[in-house]
């Protein structure tokens, strides 16, 4: 179907931070899947991992252990705030799952009355009914029907709004600690911390959706590592499977008790082929020295995406995000200076308030990111040419 409308471009395979074209062309990957291939293409760890798991055994479904995946859901709780995980396929999936453990935890204690979910203006988290309701985007919401009730919506970064949102059957708040899609808009740590005092204020979870910032993204293992905080439920997909599909909810061992055998499951989800990508993702991420280096990289980009933006200034507003998860805001059109950055060799992708992501995978180092501001500042000067 055409959802996703007209492209002309596709690769044959890819290579660390590169991928090649069916053209023979070389792009530097700098859009990695929206942040799916966290480890860049065919990472020799990865596709080891992914091989051998593969001829040993692919599926057996959820009615038996599935060891592989016990010990991801261990090393995952091992880093995090978490006592428990459930896997599933996506993104949406595992918004789907972290919403349901919000509604039975508050039926579990005896509180049903409570069942909202209040989620941020601007925030993305998945497509389907629920999901698009959360966010309350009228993109994603026009021509769907009656919008779900269960959610609502405040101003991201607002406190006197989000206080003034919290009514009797709010159940929940959900927030990306970088939102992607709605801009690659960073959360002050200030406000992650209040929202954290809100809902234990008010009796609330904290849910964090970090499909996208999360996995090493921002130079921690979780972008609100940074904030010194935890949520009660996080959601992860995105970069967890290096390219594979795999969503995951953690959770602390007081909100997780809710799910009891039979309230909740999936057939694919936490497969042995998944769960050895995963596995094979983390070993990487958790050596020693990996997130320092991606830190240290991260902010050698921030330096030169600064200094682009001002040598720029009737092309760029300004360079934002956190760690390796960066946007340009433009002035024309974004799709315009994304275009011109594919044919000039980096991809990227688009997102909202006219910004162009740039998510690199999470192992270029000092010659890509020389690379990529070389396509930049050529591009960018095509533009304000054009535009003249
Ligand atoms: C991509 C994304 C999702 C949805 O993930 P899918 O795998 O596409 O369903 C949800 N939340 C955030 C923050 C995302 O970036």
């Amino acid at each position: 179907m055409n959802t996703y409308g007209q492209r002309d471009l596709a690769f044959e395979r890819g290579e660390g931070p590169y991928l090649f074209a069916t053209d023979g062309r070389r792009y530097l990957d700098f859009a990695s899947g929206i942040a799916v291939t966290a480890l860049g293409h065919s990472h020799p760890h990865l596709v080891a991992a992914l091989t051998e798991q593969a001829g040993k055994l692919w599926h057996c479904s959820n009615l038996f252990r599935i060891p592989a995946g016990e010990r991801l859901a261990e090393r995952l709780v091992e880093n995090s705030f978490a006592d428990k995980a459930f896997f599933c396929n996506s993104g949406l999936e595992a918004f789907e799952a972290a919403a349901k453990l919000t509604r039975k935890y508050f039926s579990h204690i005896g509180q049903p009355g409570r069942w909202r979910i209040l989620a941020l203006q601007g925030s993305f988290h998945g497509r389907s009914l629920s999901a698009i309701a959360a966010s309350g985007n009228p993109k994603y919401l026009e021509g769907f029907g009656p919008v779900n009730p269960g959610f609502a919506q405040a101003a991201f970064g607002n406190l006197n709004e989000l206080r003034a949102a919290i009514t009797d059957d709010l159940a929940a708040i959900i927030v990306e600690p970088v939102q992607g899609e709605g801009g690659i808009r960073t959360a002050q740590l200030d406000f992650l911390r209040a929202v954290r005092e809100v809902c234990d204020e008010f009796g609330l979870l904290l849910i964090f959706d970090e499909i996208q910032c999360g996995m090493g993204r921002t130079g921690k293992l979780y972008a609100h590592e940074w904030a010194g905080i935890a949520p009660d439920i996080m959601m992860l997909a995105k970069g967890l499977g290096g390219g594979f599909p795999i969503g995951a909810v953690l959770a602390t061992d007081k909100v997780a008790a809710a799910f009891t055998p039979g309230v909740h499951g999936t057939t694919f989800g936490g497969n042995p082929l998944a769960m050895a990508c995963g596995n094979a993702v983390l070993d990487v991420i958790l050596e020693e020295g990996f997130l320092p280096d991606v830190d240290r990289i991260a902010r050698l980009l921030w330096e030169e995406l600064q200094a682009l933006a001002a040598r720029h200034p009737s092309v760029l507003a300004e360079a934002r995000g956190a760690g390796l998860m960066l946007g340009l805001r433009c002035h024309a059109p974004n799709g315009e200076l994304m275009k011109l950055l594919r044919d000039n060799g980096l991809l990227t992708v688009t997102a909202a308030e006219n910004v162009v992501r740039l998510l690199p995978p999470l192992i270029i180092g000092e010659a890509q990111v020389a690379e990529a501001i070389d396509i930049l500042d050529r591009s960018c000067a095509g533009l304000a040419q054009a535009a003249e």
